[in-house]
Formats: C-alpha cells, sequence, structure tokens
C-alpha cells in the first residue's frame, strides 16, 4: 500500500535526518514530482523552484533530453569504477570538459560532490610539491578566505570560513592563512568600493610576501561566496589573484562548485577575468543538477609530477566509489548538449536584466541594506538599520520568514540566513522569474 502523505510527513520528521535542519522544527516539504521550474508536492501543490534545488539545476527538471541520455546510459551499464578501469561515457565527458574549460586545463579526475572535488584539489596539490621535479615539501599550508564555504568534509571545512558551520569541528581541523573575503557591501574601515580589489590584493601581497614557501594553494570561490550569503567581489580581485599566486609559486584552487555551469553568464566564472586556475573544482550544475558527479581538472604540470615507475609511489592514492559514474556522466553530457541546442547561454541575457530589474525595486525597500547580482544569481540583504547596516538579531529568522510568505504564494526560495537568494534554473522564463521575484518582495515587506 503506498504510504499517504500524513505518513510521509510524520516518517520524514522521526526518521530522516535532514543536513543544515533543526529537526526538532522541522516542517516536511516533500517533493513528489516536478517538470521545468514547477515542483509539485505530496498533496499536489505546485511551487516555482526559486534556488535551483540548491544551486544545482541548470535545464528544468525532467528535461526531455536529459531523462533521455540517462534512459539510454541504463541500456549499456549502470556504474562502471575509475579504479584501474573506463567507460565510453565518462571519457567522453573529460574530453568535452577539457574542450570547454580554460585553455591549460588538460586532465580530469571525478570524484561524486563538490566537497570531494575540493578535497581531491586539496590533496593534488600537496603531492605535487613534494613529487614535482624540484621538490618543496615545505609547501603544506592553504589560503583561503573568511566566509569560504567548500563543502562539509574535514578538508573542506579547513579551508571554509563560516564560523557558525565550522566553528565545533575546529579540533579536527588542519591551520589555514585566512584573508577577510573581499565584501562590496560591508567594506573595512577607510575603503571604498573602488579601491577593494586593491586593498584585498595587497593583504594577499604581504601574505605571500612572508608565507609563500610554505604555501601549497590559495583555493577561491572565483566571484561569488555564495554560501557566505553571496558575497561579491570586486572586478579585477580574481585576475590579480591569479597574478600573484603565479608570481609566488602558490597554486590557486578555484571551486566552481556553485558558479560554473553558466550560472555567472558564462560557463566558468574565471572566464569573466581570463584567468586559468591549477585546479577547477566542478559540481552542482555539472549534471544539470540530476545526480552527483563532480570533476577537478588540472593541468599538464600537475598531471606529469603524479608519473614515474610504480615503484616510485608517486600515484595519487584517492578515489571514491562512484567517481565518474556512467549515469552521472550521461546526463552531464547531455547538461552540455543542451547548452548548445537551446542557446542557454545566449537566452540567458534578458533573464539577467530581468533579474536585475526586480533587484532594483527591491532594493528600495526599507528594510532591503543591498541587492547584489551576477549573473542568474540575485541576493537581497535584509537589515535592521539600512544606514549602520545593522543586521536583524540572528534568531529573528527574517530570512526564513519572507521565504515561508514565498511558499505560500507558491514559489520555494531557501535563504542564508538574512540574504534572501533567487537563483531559479538557467531555464526560468521570464513569467516564471516575474512570479519568483514578487512573492521574495511581497515576503520581504511582509516580514520586515
Ligand atoms: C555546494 C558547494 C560545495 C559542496 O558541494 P557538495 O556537492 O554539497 O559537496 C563546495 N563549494 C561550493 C562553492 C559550493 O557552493
Amino acid at each position: 500500500m503506498t504510504p499517504t502523505p500524513e505518513q510521509l510527513r510524520q516518517w520524514d520528521r522521526r526518521i530522516v535526518w535532514h543536513a543544515f535542519t533543526q529537526m526538532v522544527e522541522y516542517e516536511p516539504f516533500i517533493i513528489e514530482r516536478a517538470k521545468g521550474c514547477t515542483l509539485v508536492d505530496v498533496d499536489g501543490r505546485e511551487y516555482l523552484d526559486g534556488v535551483s534545488s540548491l544551486w544545482c539545476n541548470v535545464h528544468g527538471h525532467r528535461h526531455p533530453k536529459l531523462d533521455a541520455a540517462i534512459r539510454r546510459q541504463l541500456d549499456k551499464v549502470a556504474h562502471v569504477t575509475s579504479l584501474g578501469a573506463s567507460n565510453p561515457t565518462t571519457i567522453e565527458l573529460a574530453r568535452r570538459l577539457v574542450d570547454l574549460a580554460p585553455a591549460g586545463l588538460e586532465h580530469v579526475f571525478f570524484s561524486d560532490d563538490g566537497a570531494t572535488a575540493v578535497e581531491v584539489a586539496i590533496k593534488m596539490a600537496l603531492q605535487y610539491w613534494r613529487q614535482r621535479a624540484e621538490p618543496r615539501p615545505e609547501k603544506t599550508g592553504y589560503v583561503a578566505l573568511g566566509g569560504a564555504y567548500h563543502g562539509d568534509t574535514l578538508g573542506s571545512v579547513s579551508v571554509g570560513g563560516v564560523p557558525r558551520f565550522h566553528a565545533m569541528f575546529e579540533p579536527l581541523l588542519f591551520d589555514v592563512f585566512r584573508l577577510p573575503a573581499p565584501d562590496s557591501y560591508r567594506l573595512p574601515e577607510g575603503v571604498t568600493a573602488e579601491n577593494l580589489a586593491a586593498h584585498c590584493l595587497g593583504q594577499l601581497e604581504r601574505l605571500l610576501e612572508e608565507h609563500h614557501e610554505r604555501i601549497a594553494a590559495m583555493v577561491v570561490e572565483p566571484l561569488v561566496q555564495c554560501a557566505a550569503g553571496m558575497i561579491m567581489h570586486p572586478a579585477g580581485y580574481l585576475r590579480g589573484v591569479r597574478e600573484l599566486t603565479a608570481r609566488y609559486d602558490v597554486l590557486l584552487i578555484a571551486d566552481e562548485v556553485a558558479v560554473g555551469m553558466g550560472r555567472t553568464g558564462r560557463m566558468f566564472a574565471c572566464e569573466h577575468e581570463g584567468v586559468t586556475p591549477d585546479l577547477l573544482c566542478l559540481a552542482k550544475g555539472l549534471t544539470g543538477g540530476y545526480l552527483p558527479l563532480a570533476a577537478t581538472l588540472t593541468t599538464d604540470a600537475i598531471w606529469g609530477a603524479f608519473l614515474g615507475d610504480f615503484a616510485e609511489n608517486k600515484t595519487f592514492y584517492h578515489g571514491h566509489t562512484y567517481g565518474g559514474n556512467p549515469l552521472g556522466a550521461a546526463v552531464a553530457l547531455a547538461t552540455l548538449d543542451v547548452f548548445d541546442e537551446e542557446q542557454t547561454l545566449v537566452n540567458l541575457g534578458p533573464k539577467i536584466a530581468r533579474l536585475g530589474e526586480h533587484l532594483a525595486r527591491i532594493g528600495r525597500l526599507p528594510h532591503v541594506g543591498d541587492v547584489r547580482q551576477r549573473g542568474l544569481i540575485g541576493a537581497a540583504e535584509l537589515v535592521r538599520d539600512r544606514r549602520t547596516k545593522a543586521p536583524y538579531a540572528w534568531d529573528e529568522r527574517r530570512g526564513m520568514r519572507v521565504c515561508e510568505h514565498a511558499r505560500g504564494e507558491g514559489v520555494w526560495l531557501r535563504p542564508l540566513g538574512d540574504v534572501i537568494v533567487l537563483m531559479p534554473p538557467l531555464a526560468v522564463t521570464l513569467d516564471e522569474l516575474d512570479r519568483i521575484a514578487l512573492a521574495a518582495e511581497r515576503g520581504i515587506v511582509a516580514a520586515t
């Protein structure tokens, strides 16, 4: 007998332990089906997916091409290990990614989630310095930014910098060199929007000058630190980071798990500043938001340091059972095909402009301190006082209240504290985008 919606809600509340969720107050929200940008819950109620099912959906749900790609792959094989074996679909995806990625990224290591893509990059960087022709084994440190989020495994948490999530696990983490995030809204004392990039790059340069001999890599989320509350970096910052890390022999790890795959208006965020990192991490939208698959792309120089006779022990001893899974690879390939066939990036222009119009209007509300946008990432930050930028007490949960209001209007949003996130699938229509933004706006009016 199929369980009733009420039974499902009871089991969901009692048995399922949800991510980033206080289970005492969890109100089951159970999506049974979806189509395009619309989610349908177990009671048949419809919601627009205003946050791309947590920043990963690209071409909409149940896209016929994506569904068909998985079905076709199922008729061949569902899983092949990447430990000493391969399959045509995963090989083809690796080729396509290398063709698309910034020039100089020639090799792909597959894993299964954003956190693992970053773990791979962190470990590769360290091992690279130990094994290259002129070894630098003292290079074991990492530079990361305040508010950084790179996933929830321990290596990723070590480079992460969100105290509310990460402070608890401090005893398990390695130390990093931490620099403040280049935050264009909450500027440091005496710094203007115009010289923020130079100010932050100056801090980085001083750090590298002093410590570069001990630093293996710097990890950044290019352009937008999403989980930090959609902190947007000033123009020129990423380019400057690339120049400085290159000058001081420090590898650059670009975590494009959230901003990659078209989200910023280009396929990869690094393209906006003409940057090739040494390691590029992809996940979330890589499969169109369908299946867990991640990739860490890297250069010939890094790949080369791992080559040698078996007995030299230069192998990268790292792997995940489902890394490079063919079903994931099949839907990732189809995702790239749909980018071409539907001209997704070209068609994004008017949607980015429309989101900008909505944000400009929302930005005039009395308790919206800042609105910011990069591509199809939009954010509105709620504050108690616009002039001083003083936040609301965090346990007032204003952001959550805005989203509860929007949900009542049939729009699903999930905030980052008091930052309201508007991040629909790239396939969103202008009409859907209007409905999402208007629901968010009415939610803000109701909750502030
Ligand atoms: C979501 C995210 C991750 C972690 O990805 P998972 O697939 O959840 O492990 C890493 N980095 C960034 C920038 C992210 O947004």
